[in-house]
């Protein structure tokens, strides 16, 4: 098989690169490793099947007036949005021996935002208006070789090995996925090698939980959902309630992959039942379902080297590729925006500078 332009990875950035291809006419196949598309964005229901009103075990929110492009790809594809519910007290535990303390809400400003649906109807969205005969799930590219005048990719569906032959190739996946995953013949060069190898995926680390409830029994005695502890296992606490009214609360665990590994899922996720009941009261012992991700446990996210959190990427205007690469591929993830690292918006800002380069050379 042959195409002009080649994308690999079905995330934020790569759809929206499969966007912004389709509207200039230029011919594309777009290629996703996993069985779904979204990448880290993930919205499931109470048994964590995806779900067109779900449950964020990826990202939930964007900021509208920071993230003026995320806004305007949201309003283009008509998906309804809310603010993140925080009205109420918020709850501090400062420590086991202490009791949690509640305390009058401060005003987030600006207000994080949430797609009605889930964040996964932004993937919905996009994936509906493209041309599903490009889009191909279930098919990890593992090898890249610059032959004959063309980019040979090599192709694993199941057991099933093919090649697709490229003028040009979009990489939509995080960079130190890539430096490990993906083979370059000739090879890359060390210093292109070595920063996508340093550059942390963001959130790679962290795992989300998710409790489950009958109604939003904290909003009816004045909280808002969110918390903070110091005791854990939870560090921070949000009222995670579904647009349609599907009560929930979820949280960021403040253990590392490690320590996650070593008290095991079935003992954290009693562990923070009981957290949540100290936190907001014994309706929260009942949760009707509970959801887990550890996405340090996701092959198509995670490195070992995210085993432990980095900081927040921040913006890096140097060129992603140096040596033989520089004219042929372009990297479109989040974490190579020179604006908005590591959010979803990056994710938008990265995929349209990786298209216009990507033009320019075909
Ligand atoms: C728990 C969590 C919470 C977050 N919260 C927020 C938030 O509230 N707000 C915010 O703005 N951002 C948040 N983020 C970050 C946000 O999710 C990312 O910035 C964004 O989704 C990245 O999109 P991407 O397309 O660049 O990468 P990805 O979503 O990682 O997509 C990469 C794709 O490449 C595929 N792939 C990997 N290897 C191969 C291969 N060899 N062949 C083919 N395909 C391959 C993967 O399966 C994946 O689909 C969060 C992330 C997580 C995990």
């Amino acid at each position: 098989m042959r195409t002009t332009v080649a994308i690999v990875g079905g995330g934020l950035s790569g759809l929206y690169a499969a966007r912004l291809l389709t509207d200039l006419g230029i011919e594309f196949q777009l290629l996703e490793a996993r069985n779904r598309f979204g990448g880290r964005i993930l919205s499931v229901d109470a048994k964590g099947d995806l779900s067109p009103d779900g449950f964020d075990l990826g990202p939930s929110w964007y900021w509208p007036a920071m993230h003026p492009r995320m806004a305007r790809v949201v309003e283009d594809l008509g998906l309804p949005a809310f603010a993140q519910h925080s009205e109420g007290d918020v709850v501090i535990e400062r420590s086991r021996s202490e009791a949690p303390r509640r305390f009058p809400t401060m005003r987030q400003e600006p207000a994080s935002m949430r797609l009605v649906g889930g964040t996964g109807a932004i993937v919905s969205a996009l994936v509906r208006a493209l041309p599903a005969e490009r889009l191909h799930p279930d098919v990890r590219v593992t090898r890249i070789a610059m032959q004959d005048g063309g980019l040979h990719l090599s192709l694993r569906a199941g057991a099933t090995v093919n090649e697709l032959v490229a003028e040009r190739v979009i990489l939509a996946l995080p960079p130190r996925l890539l430096a490990s995953t993906i083979d370059f013949k000739p090879a890359l060069d060390s210093a292109t090698l070595a920063r996508w190898g340093q550059t942390a995926t963001w959130m790679a680390p962290h795992a989300k939980f998710f409790a489950l409830y009958d109604r939003a029994f904290w909003r009816e005695s004045g909280l808002s959902g969110t918390a903070q502890s110091n005791a854990g296992p939870l560090v921070e606490i949000h009222d995670a309630t579904s647009a349609s009214g599907s009560a929930a609360l979820f949280g960021f665990f403040g253990l590392d992959r490690k320590q996650r590994l070593a008290v095991g899922e079935a003992a954290l996720v009693n562990a923070s039942i009981a957290q949540l009941v100290r936190l907001f009261g014994p309706p929260a012992g009942q949760p009707r379902a509970t959801l887990f991700k550890d996405w340090t446990a996701d092959a198509f996210t995670s490195t070992e080297a995210d085993e432990l959190a980095d900081g927040h990427p921040v913006p890096d205007p140097r060129s992603w590729i140096t040596g033989n690469w520089a004219s042929y591929i372009s990297l479109a993830s989040s974490e190579t925006s020179a604006t908005n690292p590591g959010y979803l918006a990056g994710a938008l800002d990265a995929a349209e500078r990786a298209v216009q380069e990507t033009a320019r050379r075909i």
